[in-house]
């Protein structure tokens, strides 16, 4: 509690860090429940690299681009506006007849122009940040032959000659959860045996190969699409599609100065109605629950919201 608002700040009730679904719908919740309120966005979602989002109650097929554009166009209702810049920091301020109020610091990406902004309540909606496997083209399928999130796209995969690649302990878990959508799949460890002998064999028992070979790269093209997995000895395993376990980390950096506590996996830690472990900031979506969906996190927006409400009443 020991830093001074800057004379240029902002001042609103609220503000909301991250425009993906879970911003977006908590924010839209606080504006109807009768608080001002801004969101702060530096606009690189992690599904940017999808055309199509599934699973959308209304919206299956959606692209991600669509949907944050009609909820920003919703927020602009209510007079909500959606600010394109990064949060840089957020600290707590002097205690002022025991409240507690923080200022938020950001930069817009490219112009540098800095903004600051005083509010009762922090909403961290931030998501979090993948980390694919290091593969030279990888990325140029991602969001198209390979996805990561099996019931958001294994749908439109279902029956394919399928891909598992990853380098996580729970590949074989994986494994059997995938099989659901085609029982035309290969396991790739990427030479790192994250997959047991025994695991191996109940695996084979399904029909389901495990392939230990370290991976070169992807083949394929951008328009025809994957057509394979290169092996560092130079095979190529014919696929045409797959999925992908990242490993995933939280985007809060901007978040160090008020030490809030994290979940093992390194999530903002909340209670069941979404407060963070400092009063008067709070935590929705990915940032709070790890990879989710777009509904789901949509909904803990919604849900987080409700408490913004009732805690910040006169
Ligand atoms: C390739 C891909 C495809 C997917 N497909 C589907 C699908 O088909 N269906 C489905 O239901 N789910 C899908 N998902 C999952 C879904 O996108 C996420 O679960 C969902 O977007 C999480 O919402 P969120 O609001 O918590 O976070 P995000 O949507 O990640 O939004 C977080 C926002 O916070 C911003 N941000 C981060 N740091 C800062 C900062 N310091 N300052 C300001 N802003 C910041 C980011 O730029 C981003 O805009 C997919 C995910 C990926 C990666």
């Amino acid at each position: 509690m020991n830093v001074s608002a800057g004379a240029g700040a902002d001042r609103v009730d609220v503000v909301v860090v991250g425009a993906g679904p879970a911003g977006l719908a908590a924010a839209l919740a606080i504006a109807r429940g009768r608080r001002s309120v801004v969101v702060l966005d530096a606009a690189r979602p992690r599904n940017a690299a999808t055309l199509s989002a599934h699973g959308f109650l209304s919206r299956d097929g959606v692209s991600p681009l669509e949907l944050r554009k009609l909820g920003v166009e919703e927020l602009a209702r209510y007079g909500v506006a959606v600010e394109r810049t990064r949060v840089t920091s957020i600290s707590p301020l002097e205690r002022a007849a025991g409240a507690t109020r923080f200022e938020v610091q950001a930069e817009a990406p490219g112009s540098g122009l800095a903004t600051e902004w005083v509010a009762d309540a922090v909403v961290i909606a931030t998501g979090l940040i993948e980390e694919l496997p290091a593969l030279p083209t990888l990325r140029a399928f991602y969001g198209t032959s390979l996805h990561s999130c099996v019931e958001c796209d294994g749908w439109e995969k279902r029956d394919a000659p399928l891909a598992l690649i990853g380098e996580s302990d729970d590949l074989a878990e994986r494994a059997r959860f995938l099989a659901n959508w085609s029982d035309d799949l290969i396991v790739f460890t990427n030479g790192l045996g994250v997959v047991s002998d025994a695991e191996e064999r109940e695996l084979a028992a399904r029909g389901i190969r495990v392939e230990q070979r370290a991976i070169a790269d992807i083949a394929g093209t951008g328009p025809e699409g994957m057509t394979g997995v290169v092996l560092e000895d130079g095979e190529v395993v014919p696929r045409s599609a797959g999925f992908v376990r990242p490993g995933w980390t939280p985007a809060l950096a901007f978040a160090e100065p008020l030490g809030l506590a994290t979940t093992p996996e390194g999530w903002v830690a909340t209670d069941a109605a979404g407060r963070a472990s400092v009063p008067g900031i709070y935590a929705a979506g990915d940032a709070a629950l790890g990879p989710q969906q777009l509904l789901i996190a949509a909904g803990d927006g919604a849900r987080v919201a409700g408490t913004v409400i009732r805690d910040t009443l006169g």
